[in-house]
């Protein structure tokens, strides 16, 4: 029951629950307003700082972020905030009151969390957005990355209905570089926002073949292409990320013997503690502190060289450095080996190298969400596209931006 939930919160002065939320969700008040019985009243303090709780209420790491700072978990269970949040999201419209559309036009190329927040926020001040996307339907990594067992796809159908009523204008199937030059977009837009994510997969130097495979490559051949045809039974899915999770999840319901190799420990890992502890109980075996030196392809199965490795000192991001332990390398065989070991943006169709340093790369260029930040979580980049809006609305409207979330 909802009433339970939100009673269970202590309303506290200082909620510390707040700090762990990346977009700044004003979470005492929403749960306050819930548990006075004004469901519209928490949805305007959600969807004020918030406008995609479809997305992050299922897919944040809420046990690092904001129940992972709630004071009650410090002696119990934390307050379910995440369910609260898919309560109010789940019971409520989006409480959008759009202005007349006003004439500047403003281009987004890529249609993922970032691209979706700043197109919503642009129209919340009166500015339509044309929203290019090289996919055939909304929701970037979420829609490409995500298997349909972790996220319903239902919910990508419903915003894209959304924004299309409020004025958006998608174009599928059209890639920046190939089927519209970005010139041309600047040319014809007062704004043009990149928001493309972070597609390039890091391969270690290893080529790409039928048994060598990127996480990116595999979730798009099964999320979007439905084809799941695999080069064998047996895979080492390589990394330690949500990428990875997804990876070996979405192998372990096709094929019986999946195993995770990661180069740190189980407490180092950076993928969300549930998708772990459901990957362990779907039968995914886990390698920690094993890393792959080289791979060689075999007639029809691939040997990986791998070695062991222990942790050292921990360094000024808190994780611990890594190193080889001398004399460990052995070899493993295996069907296929998907490659999930980190990934970075590509902004070279606008002549950029690595990650720009403000939001604002010139009087009409902007870059927003991953393509910024580098590979983040959705609720980060949800968060980045309100960033970027009030920078561009900065520019359409000159004057001071509203910074406020
Ligand atoms: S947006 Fe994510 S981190 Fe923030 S309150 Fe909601 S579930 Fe928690
Ligand atoms: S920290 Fe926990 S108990 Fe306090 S306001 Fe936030 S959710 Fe409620």
């Amino acid at each position: 029951m909802i009433s339970e939930l939100t009673a269970y919160c202590l309303s506290c002065p200082k909620p510390r629950c707040e700090t762990g939320c990346p977009c700044g969700n004003h979470i005492r008040d929403y749960i306050k307003a819930l548990k006075d019985g004004d469901l519209s009243k928490a949805a305007g303090i959600l969807y004020s700082v918030n406008p995609l709780p479809e997305l992050t209420s299922r897919l944040c790491d809420c046990d690092r972020q904001c129940q992972g700072h709630c004071v009650r978990g410090l002696r119990g269970d934390p307050v379910e905030i995440q369910q609260i949040e898919r309560y109010i999201s789940d019971n409520s419209k989006r409480p959008g009151v759009y202005p007349p559309l006003k004439e500047k036009k403003v281009a987004v190329i890529g249609a993922g969390p970032a691209a979706l927040s700043l197109v919503y926020e642009l129209r919340l001040h009166g500015y339509g957005a044309t929203v290019y996307e090289k996919e055939d339907k909304i929701g970037g990594a979420v829609y490409t990355g995500i298997p349909d067992y972790r996220f319903d796809k239902k919910y990508l159908d419903a915003i894209f209905e959304e924004w299309k009523t409020f004025g958006t204008d998608f174009r599928f199937n059209t890639e920046i570089g190939k089927d519209v030059s970005l010139q041309q977009l600047c040319e014809e837009y007062d704004v043009v926002a990149l928001a493309n994510g972070a597609p390039v997969e890091n391969t270690a130097g290893f080529e790409e073949s039928e048994r060598i495979i990127g996480g990116l490559t595999l979730l798009h051949r099964l999320n979007v292409e439905k084809d799941s045809t695999l080069p064998g039974k047996r895979a080492y899915v390589w990394g330690g990320g949500n990428v990875a999770m997804d990876c070996a999840r979405s192998l372990i319901r096709l094929i019986d013997d999946v195993t995770v190799l990661y180069r740190r420990s189980l407490k180092e890992m950076p993928a969300n503690a549930r998708e772990i502890e459901e990957a362990q109980a779907e039968g995914v075996k886990f390698a920690y502190l094993h890393n792959i030196n080289s791979v060689a392809e075999k007639e029809d199965k691939l040997l990986l060289a791998v070695c062991e490795m222990e942790l050292g000192e921990t360094g000024s991001d808190g994780r611990a450095s890594v190193k080889e332990v001398e004399n460990s390398l052995g070899e493993v065989e295996t069907d296929m080996l998907i490659m999930a070991i980190g990934q970075k943006t590509d902004l070279s169709i606008a002549g950029i190298d690595g990650y720009p340093e403000e939001h604002r790369i010139n009087e009409k260029l902007f870059v927003c969400g991953d393509a910024f930040t580098g590979p983040k979580t959705v609720v980060k980049a949800v968060r980045d596209g309100k960033d970027t809006a009030a920078q561009v609305l900065q520019s359409l409207e000159g004057g001071t931006a509203d910074e406020s979330h």
